[in-house]
């Protein structure tokens, strides 16, 4: 179990160096992809392996000479990473109009840090109407091409379908994890928990559904804290993993995180990919639907 959490946590505190070991591992190609809303499955059909940007720990310095200091944290510190070079590992780069910092990032990586394969992707923010699927669709379709223009691997639906199955069994796993810590507070600290899903944003999803099986056996071991401290669900909707002294001062406080909305969190391992029929449109339909609600999708029925 401490083993377990040990490698988690060296993943998270130093991505750099766990990814380019990694990568030299399996000799993949690696492509950093936006948060929250890119389709990993098809990065990963691809031959590929997907990588969620992080933010880095350092100070933001060189990359203030090409971002606004009150731009968020998440775009600062991509862009700081990439001028620095500390992102030349990465063979490849995707990011969409998530918002109007995340639409800035790839003018300024293609002119000061570009790599390889840099693609930018059109994902609605409206998300209610079939005029935004069949967008988003089309746009699928064309990153899927330029994947496969990348990679020279054709991504078949089959590869497609099992990419996605990855990814389903990936979630599923997770969500044990949550239920367990549900039924059972304080089973794991609040920064272990965060840790154990950028881990998997990080990791390849084969090596790391295999850490989750570990820990959930493990878990069995641990006990929850006594039912008396109050409990507490934390909630935020950023791209970014929450700074892990701040969720200790919750537990220093006293109280005990039973659940959580966060995008390093519950949102990422929220609902499923369908495996019946298209998969591209499988994809779209993830996205569309609207469950948890998102500030970066435009949904005026909700
Ligand atoms: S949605 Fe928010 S946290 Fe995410 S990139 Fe945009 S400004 Fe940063």
């Amino acid at each position: 179990m401490e083993a377990t959490l040990k490698k988690i946590f060296a993943v998270v505190t130093d991505p750099y160096t766990s990814i380019v070991q990694w990568k030299e591992q399996s000799q993949k190609k690696v492509v950093g992809c936006m948060p929250m809303h890119l389709p990993e499955e098809l990065v990963h059909a691809a031959g590929l392996q997907p990588v969620i940007f992080w933010r880095s720990n350092e100070s933001i310095t060189l990359g203030h000479s090409h971002v606004y200091s009150f731009n968020c944290g998440l775009t600062r510190s991509i862009v700081d990473d990439a001028v620095k070079g500390k992102l030349t590992f990465l063979d490849g780069m995707i990011f969409y109009d998530i918002c109007l910092q995340g639409r800035e990032l790839p003018f300024l990586i293609n002119r000061n840090a570009r790599p390889a394969f840099l693609e930018v992707m059109f994902i609605p923010g409206m998300v209610v109407g079939p005029v935004y699927k069949d967008f988003f669709m089309e746009n699928l379709e064309r990153l899927k091409t330029s994947l496969e223009g990348f990679s020279g691997q054709k991504i078949t639906d089959d590869a497609l379908k099992k990419s996605i199955g990855l990814y389903n069994k990936h979630r599923d796993l997770l969500r044990d994890l949550y239920d367990l810590r549900r039924k059972n507070p304080g089973i794991l600290k609040t920064r272990e928990m965060v840790a154990i899903v950028q881990s998997g944003m990080l990791m390849p999803k084969e090596e790391h559904c295999q850490l989750l099986e570990t820990l959930l056996n493990d878990l069995k071991q641990r006990k929850a804290l006594p039912d008396k401290k109050p409990r507490v669900v934390l909630v935020g909707c950023l791209c970014q993993t929450p700074h892990f002294d701040i969720l200790d001062l919750i537990e220093e406080e006293g109280a005990v995180v039973v659940d959580d909305d966060i995008y390093v969190g519950s949102r990422y391992l929220a609902r499923d990919v369908e495996l019946d029929g298209n998969p591209i449109e499988a994809l779209a339909k993830r996205y569309l639907r609207r469950i948890p609600p998102c500030p970066t999708k435009v949904d005026w029925v909700t």
